[in-house]
């Protein structure tokens, strides 16, 4: 199916002001009627997820701000209850010593979606995925993603090429992890995500010594994922309202980048807000 064609009214990968690395001035309010602006009827607040005892002002909120998130958010869900259906969820990424904060946070949510960003939370000299990866980076990224898969606490695995821009050089090493991971999505049934960020927000393409691509969706990956029996689905990850009203150069962007591969996209809403 052609991602021009697609009429996605739904989208879980929403954040807000509270990351540190957004828009910072932008209100919840703000994206919500962003998003309704340009047809969203569905729409998923996925934060960055805060951790006990982790501070990364720059990457996530504290753990104090989870009250807030949630009810600032309840009362816009309130709000548009008739126009527009809000699922309060987070972005997570796997690590063993952090999971029971995951486990926490699902429970209160509506959904948890897997972004593997960094190396490690718990020390300064962290690392990002996308941007310093190599193939010890991609190994340890893979094992992460393939571990919290196997957690069924994930609904979606967000942008699972990230750990592609960490390179210039998409070696074998590289492309049996891609394969790993789409294994790992098609027999858990994951749901992995096309995630709009790597066009919206890093402009232009990386130069990688394949050719140029963009960091993420990078076409080297999905080249892998296509021959998988895995569904896709299309996460803008907006950092800031206007992405909402960018969707459609955004979508013929990345039309030209991946329609040929022939990827099944999830075209129904799947996750829903919790009864509580
Ligand atoms: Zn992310
Ligand atoms: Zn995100």
């Amino acid at each position: 199916m052609n991602l021009r064609d697609l009429d996605v009214y739904f989208n879980y990968h929403t954040h807000t002001n509270r990351n540190g690395h957004g828009n910072r001035t932008a209100t919840d309010e703000d994206y919500v009627r962003a998003a309704m602006e340009t047809g969203i009827r569905i729409l998923g607040f996925s934060e960055h997820c805060p951790y006990q005892g982790v501070s990364q002002p720059m990457a996530r909120p504290g753990w104090d701000v989870i009250p807030e998130y949630f009810s600032s958010l309840g009362k816009l869900k309130e709000k548009y209850r008739d126009r527009c259906e809000i699922l309060i969820g987070f972005e997570c990424e796997y690590y063993p010593n952090h999971i029971d904060d995951v486990r926490k946070l699902k429970e209160m949510s509506d959904y948890i979606i897997l972004g593997q960003h960094f190396n490690t939370v718990d020390n300064p000299d962290f690392y990002c995925y996308a941007f310093r990866c190599g193939d010890e980076g991609a190994l340890e990224y893979t094992e992460n993603v393939l571990k919290g898969l196997d957690t069924g606490m994930y609904d979606i695995l967000a942008h699972p090429d990230y750990f592609f821009g960490g390179t210039n050089d998409i070696d074998d090493v590289f492309v049996e992890c891609a394969h790993r991971i789409c294994q790992k999505c098609e027999e858990t049934k994951t749901p992995m995500e096309i995630n709009f960020n790597g066009v919206s927000w890093h402009a232009g393409k990386n130069q990688y010594k394949q050719g140029p691509h963009y960091f993420y969706p990078n076409r080297l990956f999905w080249e892998i994922a296509c021959k998988y029996d895995i569904r896709c689905v299309i996460g803008l990850d907006a950092h800031d309202p206007d992405v909402f009203r960018r969707r459609e150069t955004l979508f013929n962007m990345l039309s030209e980048e991946v329609d040929d591969l022939g990827l099944e996209f999830l075209t129904e809403p799947f996750l829903h807000a919790k009864e509580r």
